[in-house]
């Protein structure tokens, strides 16, 4: 019976947020199981912004927001993965959080995986990505599932409806043999959020109810959370190859 033994944190990047000069990590994940299925969850920033990022940042309008701050080509999704010894095609499931500019940059590069997706964000015209510049269209995968509620993905992971920060959110909790891991994406921003409010979400009511709905399965499950992009957290957090361990 399919069971999943590892979770590893891939490095896309730093970013600077302008406001209060915020450092932060851009995530993605690699959770796999003993009969050879490879989930990725988020693919990080477009690979031009690792040539280019300031010219990028002024032409998405980004560079009011932000700028990245280191953005390699050791930072895209297939490095990241060679580093587990994967390529793209040995990549089954595809989930994307959501659709925005940092987490869907690299989702053409996987057609054959199975894309895992927030039905309410797969049925708008075009991907969040940011503010009003949408330079991403939607990917060809053959197979896509589209969430609009809590499901189990395969035994001991499950993809979480959590609505709010944008549209469709999806969040993941992965029962891994000897702990869980619940990986919150945006819809918990970093630790100190459901605190200090969710200014900037799509519903910020949304956005706090289903922050404390992961919060409380947290609890119940005694699962270690992984913020979307929580300054302290990225620091300490063990990056590809090291995958995460029971007492991290
Ligand atoms: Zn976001
Ligand atoms: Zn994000």
């Amino acid at each position: 019976m399919t069971s999943l033994t590892r979770l590893f944190v891939l490095d896309y990047g730093l970013f600077q947020v302008h406001e209060n000069q915020r450092v932060i990590g851009i995530p993605g994940f690699l959770i796999q199981t003993n009969t050879n299925h490879n989930i990725l969850v988020d693919t990080g920033f477009p690979a031009r912004y690792a040539t280019d990022p300031e010219a990028e940042g002024r032409t998405d309008g980004l560079d009011g927001f932000g700028r990245i701050l280191s953005l390699s080509h050791d930072n895209l999704p297939a490095v990241q993965l060679a580093r587990i010894g994967l390529e793209a095609h040995d990549i089954t499931h595809l989930i994307v959080t959501h659709t925005h500019i940092d987490h869907i940059g690299g989702w053409h590069d996987f057609p054959q995986a199975t894309l895992v997706i927030g039905r309410a964000e797969r049925s708008l015209e075009r991907p969040l990505y940011f503010g009003n510049a949408s330079r991403m269209t939607w990917p060809s995968h053959q197979h896509e599932i589209l969430v609009d509620h809590d499901l189990e993905l395969l035994p001991g992971l499950h993809v979480l409806f959590t609505p709010g920060h944008s549209p469709g959110h999806l969040s993941v909790l992965a029962r891994l043999p000897h702990h869980t891991v619940l990986l919150a994406g945006d819809a918990i921003n970093r630790a100190t959020e459901p605190v200090e409010g969710f200014s900037g979400a799509w519903d910020e009511t949304l956005a706090q109810s289903s922050a404390e709905r992961l919060l409380n399965l947290a609890r119940l499950e005694n699962a270690t959370v992984i913020y979307g992009h929580d300054p302290e957290q990225w620091k300490i957090l063990p990056k590809a190859p090291n995958w995460i361990s029971p007492d991290r």
